[in-house]
């Protein structure tokens, strides 16, 4: 066993350090150097930026495998496909449930705060793009080509690819085995694989918190400053109180230990603001470090990482109200609760990529007849909003598995109140790096 420090793993120590002393570095980059100057536009664009998009690759190139193998194991592993049906029902209630929710927290809180009244923001420019219309989203989730799907790194597809080839693995019977030895075989592969990435990432992490610092413009925030501070409380009412006593009633475990578990996932998903990108650790940390099991978690988060964006939900919802109080309309009850099911509706085709929550934003606008061009008042902010939203996007998906996973008889209280369970330091037999011998 390896000693546990009171502030945690190894890993999360070092990614926090990696965290301060990327801000840290990338605010005196911004304050020495002027835009031309070359600590900007050598060592900031040249240098961070290439070690930050690089690290951001490395995750991507592991969320198509990281799916596929795992829900393919996950659904062959089943021993009764009917369960299948059963963990999709309640997976699925529980996302829009908890979107639910988080949508009428933002526009209770954003007409409380009458966001938007009386603000003079100046506006930037926007390519108004309407995202994929539902009945779109329905159509391509078969994938005519599952190769394009992968290639391209849509996810409900490939969901329903993997799931699609496990249930075949079952129903093959002996003659599926060697398919189903591969893939177990590939699973094991894969997820050393995710701990590698995971052991680099304190110096991409540090590298894209030097570029965020250095760029990041903070006078923007203040000019639109109610509207930042409502979507960050809502954010954290959501995270900190929603999700938490959502997982204590429901199936009484403890959200101290939930967090302090969850607390390398965050941080991931805070530095590269995708819950696409951060789907390799947060499967890993729900299996492993929460002890949900594989047949629900493999099913439960790449599905949560594409329909669950809670926090997506929240910054849309308070910015609907902005925009339409900066227009000067009133939105009526019937708009409102538009607002509220174009916001559930829209994430569900969308992808866990950055900003994609300001691309979704403008089908709720169109929905309700405000002006899309409103988005250009509050893009300005959005690269800080995207980061926190992301991180309850992905807490969201963790804590649904685990209520799914309690559910099911799926979860191993053991692990869970384990500090040291699946941690990067500590790893499982399973995990063990070394060659198996005998
Ligand atoms: N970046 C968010 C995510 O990946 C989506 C968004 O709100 O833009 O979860």
């Amino acid at each position: 066993m390896s000693d546990t420090h009171p502030l945690g793993s190894k890993l999360t120590i070092q990614i926090v350090i990696a965290m301060f002393a990327g801000l840290v570095v990338g605010t005196m980059i911004q304050y020495l150097s002027s835009d031309q100057g070359f600590l900007q536009t050598t060592v900031v664009a040249e240098f961070l930026k290439t070690i930050g998009t690089m690290f951001i690759s490395l995750l991507k190139m592991l969320m198509v495998p990281v799916v596929l193998v795992t829900l393919v194991c996950g659904t062959a592993s089943l021993t009764e496909p009917s369960k299948l049906g059963r963990i999709g029902g309640k997976t699925i209630l529980l996302y829009l449930g908890t979107t639910g929710i988080a949508i009428t927290l933002a526009l209770f809180f954003a007409t409380l705060f009458s966001v938007g009244v009386g603000v003079e923001a100046p506006m930037e420019a926007f390519d108004p793009k309407v995202g994929k219309s539902i009945s779109e989203v329905f159509a391509a989730m078969i994938p005519s080509n599952p190769v394009k799907a992968m290639a391209e790194g849509e996810m409900l597809p490939l969901i329903i690819f993997a799931i699609l080839i496990g249930l075949s693995i079952t129903f093959s019977g002996r003659r599926g085995e060697t398919v189903r030895n591969l893939f177990e075989s590939m699973n094991a592969v894969v997820m050393q694989l995710v701990i590698l990435v995971m052991r680099i990432a304190p110096i991409g992490i540090f590298a894209l918190m030097a570029v965020l610092a250095a760029t990041l413009g903070f006078d923007k925030i203040k000019s639109v400053g109610e509207y930042f501070l409502t979507v960050v409380l809502v954010l954290v009412i959501h995270g900190a109180v929603v999700y938490p006593t959502l997982l204590k009633t429901l199936t009484g475990l403890s959200p101290m230990i939930f967090f302090s578990k969850m607390r390398t996932a965050m941080t991931f998903a805070f530095t590269t603001s995708s819950s696409n990108a951060t789907l390799p650790v947060t499967l890993r940390t729900v299996e492993k470090r929460l002890g949900a099991g594989n047949s629900t978690s493999s099913f439960t988060v790449p599905l949560g990482a594409t329909i669950n964006m809670d926090g997506t939900a929240i910054m849309q919802g308070v910015a609907t109200v902005f925009i339409a109080n900066f227009y000067g309309h009133d939105l009526t009850i019937v708009q409102l609760a538009t607002v509220a099911l174009m916001a559930v509706l829209a994430s569900i085709g969308a992808a866990g990529v950055p900003s994609v929550g300001l691309v979704l934003l403008g089908t709720v606008l169109a929905q309700v007849g405000l002006p899309i061009e409103g988005i250009g008042l509050i893009i300005g902010v959005d690269r800080l909003l995207d980061m926190l939203r992301t991180v309850v996007n992905i807490t969201g998906d963790a804590t649904v598995t685990c209520i799914v996973a309690k559910s099911e008889g799926d979860l191993d209280i053991e692990v869970f109140n384990d500090p040291e369970a699946g941690t990067v330091d500590n790893p499982e037999p399973d995990d063990d790096p070394r060659p198996a011998t005998g």
